[in-house]
């Protein structure tokens, strides 16, 4: 499991959006030509994830048309909640 206090990355790829919510997935995206990125994103934009996984890898490989062909989530261990708990 991943303990981290990543933020969610929404601010990274939105245009002119902002989210300080802790980042509650990381999710990997391929592309077809095995290129990939990773990014986090809270629980409350993790369902756009493809979309904004398609803007980063746009971003990364600027005017080379990658599609993102497949997702991967990976749920993150919640630190605080951890730490409250205890
Ligand atoms: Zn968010």
């Amino acid at each position: 499991m991943v303990r981290t206090r990543a933020l969610c990355g929404l601010g990274f790829v939105g245009r002119g959006e902002i989210c300080d919510e802790a980042a509650a997935y990381r999710i990997e995206a391929r592309t077809t030509d095995a290129r990939s990125i990773t990014m986090h994103l809270c629980s409350t934009h993790i369902h756009r994830a493809w979309n904004l996984a398609q803007i980063a890898m746009d971003r990364k490989f600027p005017g080379q048309n990658r599609k993102v062909k497949s997702i991967h989530l990976h749920q993150l261990v919640r630190v605080a909640a951890a730490e409250a708990a205890s």
